[in-house]
């Protein structure tokens, strides 16, 4: 038996009706299912019962066990398997056609792994297991205490929702924290990294109020004319603002469209 290495995330989902949760709540289109982190292939198994799969795996342990698991799948093509670190292979484009993620992702680098998939013209949706309050982070509304950078820039690639909230018991073995599956639709090909760095200016000291936050890389004046051009209040907090008014506030200081670099 393989034995899980911690220092890959690695928590194996077991719960069949998670299982068949995710896979119901895949989108229903022909692009290319890419999987993130194979590990044991449980839910590899599961994809590639009526599609075929593009797997990326880290751990050469698991890379051999998958490889003998799924031979007959990887001799007809039905399975591409790359056993790499998909941070280190991802360029611009993590595969070469339109694909969608479907994966339980390793916690240590889901959110980069989100981001990256955000940012990737490739990529149209993502439905993935990650650590439940970054799920919550991601899904907040504004005005609540969890609206983040992560929620303005998820909401601004497209509609993001949660699917189902996911205890420790259901995996092997038992992570600490309880975890959630997230789906992101695109609606947009890219986001922009310099979107990206102003609003980790605008959410820099999420207690501060927002006005302070920006005017530590813009004049104060600017600023001042165009919260009153927008109408907002000048002691409004990161939180209370929203996606859209981010948009906006970008735009004018920018001078750049959040979809293009
Ligand atoms: N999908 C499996 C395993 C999830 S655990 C299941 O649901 O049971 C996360 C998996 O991601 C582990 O197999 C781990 O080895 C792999 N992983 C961790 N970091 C990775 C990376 N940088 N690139 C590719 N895979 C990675």
């Amino acid at each position: 038996m393989v034995r899980a290495k911690k220092r890959f995330g690695q928590n194996f989902l077991k719960d069949r009706t998670i299982l068949e949760q995710i896979i119901k709540a895949i989108p229903d289109d022909d692009y290319q299912l890419v999987e993130i982190g194979a590990g044991l292939g449980d839910l590899t198994k599961y994809l590639l019962v009526s599609n075929g799969v593009v797997a990326f795996e880290i751990d050469l342990d698991l890379c051999n066990y998958l490889n003998s698991k799924f031979s007959e799948e990887l001799e007809n093509g039905k399975l591409e398997l790359f056993c790499k670190d998909v941070i280190a292979v991802w360029r611009e484009e993590l595969y070469s056609e339109k694909y969608k993620i479907v994966a339980n992702l390793p916690y240590y680098i889901a959110t980069n792994i989100i981001f990256k998939a955000l940012q990737d013209r490739n990529c149209k949706s993502i439905t993935a297991m990650v650590q439940k309050e970054v799920a919550d982070k991601f899904v907040a509304k504004v005005g609540e205490k969890n609206f983040s950078m992560l929620s303005v820039v998820a909401q601004s690639a497209g509609k993001v929702v949660k699917v189902v909230d996911v205890p420790p018991t259901a995996f092997q073995p038992m992570p600490k924290v309880y975890s959630a599956v997230v789906q992101f639709r695109k609606e947009i090909e890219t986001i922009s990294h310099h979107f990206i760095s102003f609003l980790q200016i605008a959410f820099k000291q999420p207690r501060k109020t927002l006005l302070k936050n920006l005017s530590q890389h813009y004049e104060r004046d600017r600023l001042e004319t165009l919260f009153f051009k927008l109408n907002l209040n000048l002691s409004i907090r990161p939180h209370q603002v929203d996606t859209p008014i981010y948009h906006q506030i970008y735009q004018t200081l920018e001078d750049r469209e959040i979809g293009r670099e």
